[in-house]
């Protein structure tokens, strides 16, 4: 008896592993500050809450439509204009069981066996394997970190092939918080047309972004642009709901009949209550968004002058997410003591976790192994606690 090739070939998520481990370390009595998280350590706003709450009082606890509630969908509809002047209708938005359900589908809808895929790297864990699971092949596009980790169409075209069907964008970035321009949008998006290829563009982080940053999606950029992108979005980092699991796509209707169908074979509708939260949060008030973005970018500029002290390790300013990416390469070939020398990311992360006692992700998961990823969704106090440890242990290394 023997388990799937695709199950054995699949590479699980590090960042969830990374947060189980803390978990399990800290259940066991172990004081373990837990970078490694990709959630906002910030509650649920009240109103949403009340709303599933009466939604459940209501008994909305049927199956709904497999693509979601019309009245999530007009608050999706209503929030791409808001935020980003784009218009869609009913028939172009999908609602699925979070961002990471949406891109799935996208990938299931679009690729066939061999097509390719160009991933911006440093790149988000689940791309690749989503892909993979698709029947794609990944071709990553390496991003320079002495030019911010940009993402730009000189970067991407070299990779071009005729087997190329989408180019995967993600702004601002999970891990390196690189937030796009406009001009490197436009000259991805000219790429694209002249190409004919469709633009998958995660927008999962689009409320969090700093230094007067404005977010603009791609889709937004012109007709072609709008035609041949589908946008992904999701509840869980802009409004505190990753628990919740409520994502959404939004492109061309073909392309969402298509997820929609995949969708109705693989898990149905997303949950009835979460979705009737979710149009709350989206089509309500703004200010609890407003309020954590601002706490992150407090958060964002300790964690970034804390890193930059520490002797070997060297942290680029995000500009959107919560998460630092910072080059430790330069601790690499030190030891602390009769251990083992520091040679990879992983090697960093795991004496990051004995010497200090924090979880940090190792950048080879995210591909670059000159890096670490640490998520800054933890409390002031959490971070100044963390990095005074960490500044220790890497002062500990010779
Ligand atoms: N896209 C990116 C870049 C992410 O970092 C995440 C979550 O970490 C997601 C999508 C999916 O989030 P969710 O499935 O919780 O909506």
């Amino acid at each position: 008896m023997r388990i799937s090739q695709r199950a054995v070939s699949l590479h699980p998520s590090a960042t969830l592993a990374i947060t189980a481990t803390a978990r399990r370390l800290r259940a066991e009595g172990i004081d373990v500050i837990n970078f490694g998280s990709g959630e906002p350590d910030f509650d649920t706003p009240d109103h949403v809450k009340d709303v599933a709450i009466q939604a459940i009082q209501e008994g909305f606890t049927r199956y709904t439509a497999t693509g979601g509630i019309d009245e999530l969908k007009d608050a999706v509809a209503l929030k791409l204009k808001r935020d980003s002047g784009l218009s869609y209708t009913k028939g172009q938005i999908l609602i699925s069981c979070g961002g990471k359900h949406s891109l799935y589908n996208v990938f299931q809808a679009l690729l066939d066996p061999g097509d390719e895929v160009i991933i911006p790297a440093p790149y988000w864990v689940s791309f690749p394997e989503m892909v993979k699971l698709s029947g794609g092949r990944p071709v990553f596009a390496q991003a320079v970190e002495a030019q911010g980790f940009r993402i730009h169409r000189g970067l991407i075209e070299p990779l071009l092939s005729p087997r190329t069907k989408i180019l995967l964008l993600n702004t601002p970035c999970n891990p390196t918080g690189a937030a796009l321009s406009r001009d490197e949008l436009e000259g991805l998006a000219a790429l694209a047309r002249e190409r004919g290829l469709w633009i998958v563009s995660d927008e999962t982080y689009e409320a969090l972004v700093y230094n007067g940053h404005r977010h603009l999606s791609v889709a937004a950029l012109g007709e072609d642009a709008y035609a041949r992108t589908m946008l992904v979005s999701s509840m869980s980092k802009a409004y505190a709901m990753p628990g919740w699991r409520i994502g959404y796509a939004a492109g061309a209707a073909e392309v969402i009949k298509a997820m929609e169908g995949l969708q109705s074979q693989m898990t149905s509708n997303p949950t009835s209550i979460a979705q009737r939260a979710a149009a709350a949060a989206l089509a309500g008030p703004q200010e609890a968004t407003r309020r954590m973005r601002d706490e992150f970018d407090r958060r964002r500029h300790t964690i970034v002058e804390r890193l930059n002290a520490m002797p070997g390790v060297r942290c680029l300013n995000p500009q959107g997410a919560f998460y630092v990416f910072p080059n430790v390469s330069g601790l690499y070939g030190r030891r602390a003591g009769s251990g083992p020398a520091i040679t990879s990311s992983s090697a960093c992360a795991s004496y990051l976790l004995e010497a200090a006692r924090i979880a940090v992700v190792p950048g080879i998961e995210f591909g670059s192994d000159a890096h670490i990823r640490l998520s800054y969704a933890c409390s002031m106090a959490l971070i100044e606690q963390g990095m005074d440890r960490m500044a220790a242990a890497v002062a500990a290394l010779r």
